[in-house]
């Protein structure tokens, strides 16, 4: 089925509320391209490598992650960002990108897409007093080991995750938090968690686990940030009856 752009940006908008978010990016259409929408492609950062690929796979719209314009970026379209934007432009390819509003929806968002990927049971959002509640806290369906549960992320993202921690150790409640989120790991074991999940890992993260006795798991940036947009992509077509393809261009962080 066809449906138009504004249709689109209408229900995207409705789902994910960017208007409650104070973002490092703008949330939304960043750039126009076609009126009419019937094959939308998913994935989690506007490379050039997925232009290339949604172009090839006949997308009129691209929904990501990580898109374009953060704060402190260079503003001008020069460089590499000009050979994204023009291939964008040029294939007439609407890009729409969502960032925090799309880590925290509470059903479709990163943090609850790899909540249920793993099998934790949410049980609230935390955060720093004043700021928003970014990362999810849960308990595990049953008690494992750090080594388990290490070995269970590796299958589920396909990615072995570096753990800072006993492996023996026996986790009950965890709490979680996709992409780059290290600087979160004070909330976490402040809330009392037994072991913290993010994507990156910084210098101080080690210690701050061996300190604590927190495990920290470093499940990769890339790995634990591909299902949100996915699950926005199987909602939306299924709402408008649109084509969808999620593609995954690897990456190691
Ligand atoms: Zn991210």
């Amino acid at each position: 089925m066809t449906i138009q752009r504004m249709q689109l940006e209408a229900e995207l908008t409705r789902l994910l509320q960017p208007q409650l978010f104070r973002d490092y990016c703008p949330n939304g259409l960043q750039v126009q391209g076609k009126n009419e929408i019937n094959k939308l492609v998913t994935g989690v950062t506007a490379s050039a490598a997925l232009i290339e690929s949604a172009v090839d796979a006949g997308a009129d719209c691209l929904l990501v992650h990580h898109g374009y314009f953060w704060k402190g970026e260079d503003q001008n379209i020069t460089g590499l960002k000009k050979t994204r934007v023009e291939k964008l432009l040029a294939s007439q390819l609407n890009l729409f990108a969502y960032h925090l509003p799309l880590d925290m929806h509470e059903e479709f968002g990163n943090n609850a897409e790899l909540g249920r990927l793993l099998g934790f049971q949410f049980e609230a959002s935390i955060g720093r007093p004043g700021d928003l509640e970014i990362v999810f806290m849960g308990k595990l369906a049953q008690p494992i080991t750090l080594e388990a549960l290490s070995a269970q992320i590796d299958t589920s993202l396909q990615r072995a995750p570096l753990c800072i921690g006993d492996p023996g150790q026996e986790l009950r409640r965890v709490a979680w938090c996709t992409g780059a989120a290290q600087s979160y790991f004070d909330v976490a074991i402040a809330a009392g968690v037994d072991a913290f999940i993010t994507g990156e890992i910084s210098e101080p993260s080690a210690h701050l686990a061996r300190e604590s006795g927190v495990a920290f798991i470093s499940a990769g940036h890339h790995a634990t940030e591909r299902y949100g947009v996915q699950a926005v992509g199987n909602y939306l077509a299924e709402q408008f009856g649109l084509e969808h393809q999620f593609i995954d261009i690897d990456n190691p962080a």
